[in-house]
């Protein structure tokens, strides 16, 4: 049985994410619980487990709320065991489980926050990022270090390319005027922002991609290269350096 991927949009630009498969319903970050609620109710569908990504209020607050109604299992990462609300189970980097295409592993992706979690389903091709890699752009970096999230990026740009890649946010139209300033004449990227544009023209949320589309397109994935470098007048630099500088240019942005 393949997965189920339902996209719900939560308060004014987060996503939750309803993932059905061999081992039941799962919901992918809190954000609200009502739409959560309605997404499940239409499908009648019942959650099994809610798993977090990190400790941000705007991915855990209705967490009781769902708990209460359907009695799920909460489970987030490990490193942020401090800082989260009472879990059932905490999530080490590299823990595995689900069966099938419902297999998941556990990616540490740390600079958004130090204990930000990925979800990734080899078997379905698909992995859940919220606040880590997000569509054209990057997390804010409020605890971890650029090294860091540089690193968290590397390793998730190995996966394959066909890896449907599910964000946080809907901060995709931003994000494309800022990779735009810095990669001016990336044909793949002129071609998506107007793919963007008319997406959301129509409603339509923009925030899940493929994963060969970001490698393109996204400039935090981009750092390696040497177009890139150069237009920033860095080609003599790390791509840890450059990531930086990106980083820190969109901060001003
Ligand atoms: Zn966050
Ligand atoms: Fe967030």
């Amino acid at each position: 049985m393949p997965l189920d991927i339902v996209t719900v949009p939560c308060l004014e630009d987060n996503y939750a994410y309803l993932v059905n498969g061999p081992d039941g319903v799962a919901v992918i970050d809190a954000p609200e619980a009502a739409p959560i609620i309605a997404a499940l109710d239409a499908r009648g569908w019942i959650p099994g487990v809610i798993m977090i990504t990190h400790h941000h209020w705007d991915h855990v607050q209705a967490i009781d709320e769902l708990k209460q109604k359907y009695g799920c299992m909460v489970m987030g990462p490990e490193a942020e065991k401090d800082k989260l609300p009472p879990m059932d189970h905490y999530l080490a980097a590299g823990q595995t489980g689900g069966s099938g295409d419902g297999a998941m592993e556990v990616i540490p992706v740390p600079g958004h926050t130090l204990g930000h979690i990925a979800y990734h389903y080899p078997q379905a091709r698909a992995l859940f990022t919220a606040d880590s890699l997000m569509a054209l752009g990057c997390g804010r970096l409020f605890e971890g270090t650029p090294d860091m999230m540089w690193d968290s990026l590397s390793r998730l740009a190995t996966l394959p390319g066909d890896t449907m890649v599910y964000s946080g946010h809907e901060y995709t139209a931003s994000n494309a005027k800022f990779a735009l300033s810095i990669d001016p004449e990336n044909p793949d990227l002129i071609s998506r922002v107007q793919d963007i544009t008319a997406a959301r023209a129509a409603g339509h949320p923009t925030a899940q991609v493929p994963l060969s589309l970001e490698l393109a397109t996204n400039p935090f994935l981009r750092a390696s290269d040497p177009g890139l470098k150069r237009h920033l007048g860095m080609e003599d630099a790390s791509d840890a350096a450059v990531f930086t500088e990106i980083r820190a240019r969109k901060d001003r942005f």
